[in-house]
């Protein structure tokens, strides 16, 4: 069917100010509004009119429209967006607010009652703080954890009735879970229609409730599972796991369980991002001689050459020795820190030999020593 233009919908002109299209669409609103007007095209008549007022009451909506037409409209608002838009307190405060209010002005617009259903929750989310070392981090792990969560109560069967027993029709609304009211104003009578309260929306009560669950149809129970834990996870990383949160009310959605990664402190190794960083002592000849050394990795020892005359503090990197990225583009660096350690506790040979290399550096440095104390 053809979108017929706002304006015709209305019946105003394009260029009716905006007070006078309100004037318009709430006439028009009293006399399509399905409360009202019982027939069976109403529903989409009231629904055609406030798209139509949803459009032109909205400066920026109505410019679109009178650029670009209706398919300037449907390329940069949905429907829902033009309705939420519309002030339906202000359209019919004075009359009370009646049709039901807001809620069932968008019952009428996307057909459920079932959005403003209070009823069953779904469940709870859950976490569960995991603690893991530098290496399982690094190379991702499986852990088996257990926890207690809520869940379906075997005893009723999640429906909290007591077994024998059975849920009943809420004698507030007779099992409908809407209550309608009937209220006179200026305007006639209007029936408002509201989510009952009792049984919020089911339509049912449980007269005698499971003696296991109390009614609630969940009960705690231990749970054991096993989380896989993929490389390269940091300190407060949160894993989700989908559905193994607590058991929702009464056969309702499960919530998630997050696991939050917590990575002890490492005895060698300090981590930054993808990269870590380590320090490793070497002597005074392995610094002035040059040597070739084991370093720790993650995975087990490498070597590194020092070369001669290396002095304390140098860096060495080993590419690819790091963690895992997360986000998936290879291993960061290990950085390894030298530091020369100066020998204590001498004994006599060593003693004789740093001296004989005092004299020889004496000689050596002659110059100099006596360029900085000119
Ligand atoms: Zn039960
Ligand atoms: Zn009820």
């Amino acid at each position: 069917m053809r979108k017929r233009d706002y304006y015709d919908v209305l019946g105003v002109g394009r260029n009716t100010s905006k007070e006078d299209i309100k004037k318009a669409y709430r006439r028009l609103a009293m006399q399509y509004h399905p409360d009202r007007n019982k027939s069976p095209d109403a529903g989409e008549k009231f629904k055609e009119i406030s798209e139509a007022y949803g459009v032109l009451s909205d400066d920026a909506k109505r410019q679109q429209y009178d650029t670009f037409g209706h398919a300037g409209i449907g390329e940069r608002y949905t429907q829902e967006d033009i309705f939420r838009g519309i002030n339906f307190e202000d359209i019919f405060r004075d009359i009370g607010f009646g049709f039901g209010g807001v809620d069932s002005i968008f019952d009428i617009f996307f057909g459920g009652r079932r959005r403003y259903k209070t009823g069953p929750r779904k469940g709870a989310d859950l976490a569960y703080e995991l603690e893991i070392t530098l290496e399982e981090a690094a190379s991702g792990v499986s852990k088996k954890i257990e926890f207690h969560r809520t869940g379906v109560c075997s005893t009723c069967n999640g429906t909290g009735a007591k077994p024998g027993t059975s849920p009943k029709a809420c004698p507030s609304c007779n099992g409908s879970g809407q209550i309608s009211q009937t209220r006179r104003t200026p305007f006639g009578h209007f029936t408002s229609i509201t989510t009952c309260s009792r049984c919020r929306g089911e339509g049912k009560i449980i007269e005698v409730p499971c003696t296991v669950c109390g009614g609630r149809g969940a009960v705690q129970i231990p749970r054991s599972i096993s989380v896989k834990i993929p490389p390269g996870v940091e300190e407060g990383s949160r894993l989700r796991i989908a559905g193994e949160g607590e058991a929702g009310e009464r056969g309702a959605q499960p919530g998630d369980l997050y696991v939050i990664m917590h990575i002890k402190p490492h005895e060698i190794f300090i981590r930054e991002g993808e990269d870590i960083f380590c320090e490793v002592p070497i002597t005074f000849s392995q610094a002035a001689l040059g040597d070739e050394i084991q370093v720790p990795t993650l995975d087990g020892r490498a070597k590194i050459k020092i070369p001669p005359g290396t002095q304390s503090g140098t860096i060495f990197r080993l590419k690819g020795k790091g963690m895992q990225s997360m986000r998936g583009y290879g291993r960061g660096d290990e950085h390894v820190r030298v530091t020369v350690k100066t020998p204590t506790n001498l004994t006599d040979e060593q003693r004789k030999l740093f001296k004989q290399l005092a004299s020889l550096e004496e000689k050596l440095s002659e110059g100099v020593f006596s360029r900085l104390f000119r």
